[in-house]
């Protein structure tokens, strides 16, 4: 891998981290000042688990980029094309991202809650995907730890996917309180983060 290489990694890294970045803040900056009519408080396990796992897949992140010595020992000879792969994939999951926010609207949020005129959304991705933003979501971190390399990055990415799992159900709890019939039917035509394939 020659040096030069491995800066495009770095700046393919930056740029694409930096894009989807932006297209999340000025979402959740949308989501100001809305009211919330049920909010979904208690403290779960899954939360916890999340919160340290994004908070070690930032940390490195922000190694990797300014101070690449202390990660560097957990590069791994990934070969050039899994890493482009990765910076393509990840591209995608922007896109993704972006189409999801503006099919989800106002019902967005960064907690579980239900707003005030909130709606059940079941078009677009949501009519095959109950969770589509949590799998682009999930997929974005993973693909673009593989444009890095740095195993201790990859790992990470793997371990914020995880409390999903127990999210999703708190979630969905959530929804069939508010929605009743209506979201467990919805929920006999759907996949929580892949299509159903049968
Ligand atoms: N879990 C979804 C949405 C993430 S945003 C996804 O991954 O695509 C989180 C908020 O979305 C929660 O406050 C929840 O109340 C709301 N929500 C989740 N699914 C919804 C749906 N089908 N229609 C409307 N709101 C939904």
């Amino acid at each position: 891998m020659s040096m030069d290489e491995e800066l495009v990694f770095r700046i393919l890294f930056i740029s694409i981290y930096a894009v989807f970045a932006g297209v999340r803040i000025y979402y959740r900056s949308q989501n100001i000042g809305r009211t919330s009519e049920k909010e979904y408080t208690q403290k779960t396990k899954a939360i916890t688990v999340l919160i340290v796992a994004i908070l070690g897949y930032f940390l490195t992140v922000g190694l990797w980029i300014v101070f690449p010595p202390i990660v560097l020992i957990f590069q791994i000879p990934l070969p050039s094309v899994i890493r482009w792969f990765g910076g393509g994939i990840a591209l995608i999951a922007t896109a993704l991202t972006v189409w999801i926010h503006r099919i989800l609207g106002k019902q967005y949020s960064a907690k579980l809650e239900i707003q005030k005129g909130h709606e059940l959304i079941t078009v677009g991705p949501y009519s095959k995907i109950r969770h589509p933003m949590y799998s682009s979501l999930n997929l974005f971190s993973l693909s673009v730890s593989l444009i890095s390399a740095n195993l201790l990055l990859i790992l990470f990415a793997i371990s914020v996917a995880i409390p999903f799992h127990w999210i999703t159900r708190a979630e969905e709890e959530l929804l069939i309180e508010q929605f009743g019939e209506e979201y467990l039917e919805y929920m006999q035509t759907t996949g929580r983060f892949f299509p159903r394939l049968w």
